[in-house]
């Protein structure tokens, strides 16, 4: 991954994450040694840090086609471009959403440790598994954008979850993460447990973009990267603010997708 080096900051940070993918490298096996890799769904020992065992990884349901042209959930047609009846009938403001796994037991154990753990080998599984989704997405080169944490949010628990993904994502495809685009400028509620219409109203302005976002992305479209889609409110709200920049070419990646009509566990 290449963060855009802007600021004294961002290099210092760039510096520093080349410190530690090295020593990363260096302590990998003596990391290996002392904390053997386990399963992050079931906690099985690993011979390999790939982040899930095969039954673990079998309990993960792929989204596959047909899908819906925008909306990325599976539509029951055959061939051709199909829209489903929830890109009809409340249109979203960006152009396409993709996901990987449909949001279940699994996919939600392994997001919640994404989010709370430190295990750097569940980021690169679900990335991968991202990329594969978003195929449609990468011939544009385009910039990607994880939804941000409220800084205050993020000091609390260090790790921003959809920038580690983004972060794994672009470094597979040979992308660029701006991470600065997009910052949260209101302290929002957690969109757990909240109904529809309260994600929505909760989300609504807490999105703000760069002063200079346009020339950040040189014309390039962007995809903004989250871990979980549920109702969308939050990745909608940061497709808006990006649009009120002037940002025209704006897709979703996320690594699960609540699907109506599954058994969600939400
Ligand atoms: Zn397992």
């Amino acid at each position: 991954m290449s963060l855009m080096k802007r600021g004294g900051s961002e290099v210092k940070a760039g510096a520093l994450r080349r410190v530690r993918e090295g020593l990363a490298w260096a302590g990998a096996s003596v990391l290996d040694q002392l904390y053997p890799p386990c399963c992050g769904g079931c906690g099985a020992p690993l011979a390999e840090a790939q982040g899930l065992c095969g039954a673990c990884f079998a309990k993960l349901r792929p989204i596959t086609a047909p899908l819906c042209s925008v909306m990325g959930i599976p539509v029951e047609a055959e061939g051709g471009d199909f829209l489903s009846a929830e890109a009809i009938a409340d249109p979203p403001p960006f152009a396409r959403a993709r996901a990987s796994v449909h949001y279940n037991e699994m996919a939600g154990a392994l997001v919640a440790k994404l989010k709370y753990g430190d295990r750097p080998e569940l980021a690169k599984l679900c990335a991968r598994l991202m990329v594969g989704a978003g195929r449609e997405f990468w011939s544009a080169k385009p910039v990607l954008v994880p939804v941000p944490l409220h800084a205050s949010r993020l000091r609390f628990r260090r790790y921003n979850q959809s920038m580690m993904l983004a972060q794994e994502i672009a470094r597979l495809v040979g992308l660029e993460v701006d991470a600065f685009v997009v910052r949260r400028k209101r302290k929002t509620a957690q969109q757990v447990g909240l109904s529809g219409d309260r994600r929505l109203r909760n989300v609504q302005g807490a999105f703000a973009t760069h002063p200079h976002a346009l020339e950040r992305l040189k014309g390039r479209g962007v995809v903004i990267v989250d871990d979980v889609y549920t109702t969308g409110a939050t990745v909608k709200a940061v497709t808006r603010a990006l649009k009120r920049a002037g940002v025209e070419k704006i897709d979703v990646l996320s690594f699960a997708r609540v699907v109506i009509g599954d058994d969600n566990p939400i």
